[in-house]
């Protein structure tokens, strides 16, 4: 089983980055670290032990079995840290119809977003560029990014991690407290090399200077790293409202440059913005 397992390890490896079985995340170092309960006992095609051997041509070769496969992915999923809450979004269950005058028709500021999220997760490994999904409050980003991670996951067997950008500044300013446990080191570790990185609410708390640069490290070494960023936020580069503060006011201008590099920008209008501005779609997928 060892000496399996690292073969099939190694011939995955020379595939190269982002393919269907897993990556050298700190969370997901092999199939076998995740799928750690007993394999069912009662698969017909492996015996419970995962795996197949192929015997025709003149060597043998040992592939995954389904069993193992659908459990690995499964697994995928439940580890990626979406929230409960959101654990039911798919791309197949987003909401793109409207009502006017008690008709309902599909809304194209809704729809047309929702086909690029699709392609994108259908195209993943062969893409560039990550989404930077934009839009108020309500129009649903999370959704599509959660959606997007089902497919990934699920579908695919590529190791997905969903941050709530709270939650991930709380997690760092905790390990600079000298009473916590927990390593800077640990913290940043599994976002950075995380395969596929949702960064969910960008901008949803005011950043001091080194959360600034702590982020601006993160984005960076994933930047470099060529690793596929998804990122949401309630804020646009030009908000209707003046008083309204812009992305780069909440997360400065060296992150929001940056993105402009390394992802898609995908502006979901909410009802506001729809009868304030035209419609505007920049993607290449
Ligand atoms: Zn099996």
């Amino acid at each position: 089983m060892d000496n399996g397992q690292r073969t099939m390890d190694n011939e995955e490896e020379k595939k190269g980055k982002r393919n269907a079985l897993p990556q050298t995340s700190s969370l997901f170092h092999s199939p076998l670290s995740i799928v750690n309960s007993p394999l069912t006992n009662s698969c017909p095609i492996c015996g419970g032990n995962g795996w197949v051997v192929n015997t025709e041509g003149k060597t043998e070769q040992a592939r995954r079995c389904q069993c193992f496969m659908e459990k690995y992915r499964q697994r995928l999923w439940e580890k990626s840290g979406v929230p409960k809450n959101f654990r039911n979004c798919r791309l197949s269950n987003y909401d793109v119809y409207k009502t006017d005058k008690n008709k309902r028709t599909v809304d194209n500021d809704l729809s047309i977003p929702k086909e690029i999220c699709a392609n994108f997760a259908n195209k993943y490994p062969v893409i560039e560029q990550g989404l930077l999904l934009m839009g108020t409050i309500g129009v649903g980003k999370t959704h599509l990014a959660v959606g997007i991670i089902a497919e990934l996951t699920l579908n695919k067997g590529v190791p997905c991690l969903f941050y709530d950008f709270r939650d991930l500044l709380k997690t760092i300013q905790s390990s600079y407290d000298p009473r916590s446990q927990i390593s800077e080191t640990s913290v940043l570790e599994p976002v950075v090399n995380a395969e596929v990185l949702v960064l969910d609410e960008l901008g949803a708390r005011k950043v001091t200077d080194w959360m600034l640069d702590m982020l601006t490290h993160i984005i960076n070494k994933r930047y470099n790293d060529k690793r596929i960023t998804i990122i949401t936020t309630n804020y646009v580069d030009n908000p209707l409202q003046k008083e309204e503060e812009s992305l780069t006011d909440r997360v400065g201008y060296r992150i929001r440059s940056r993105l402009c590099e390394m992802c898609v920008e995908l502006q979901i209008k909410g009802k506001d913005y729809r009868e304030g501005k035209k419609s505007k779609f920049n993607f290449n997928f």
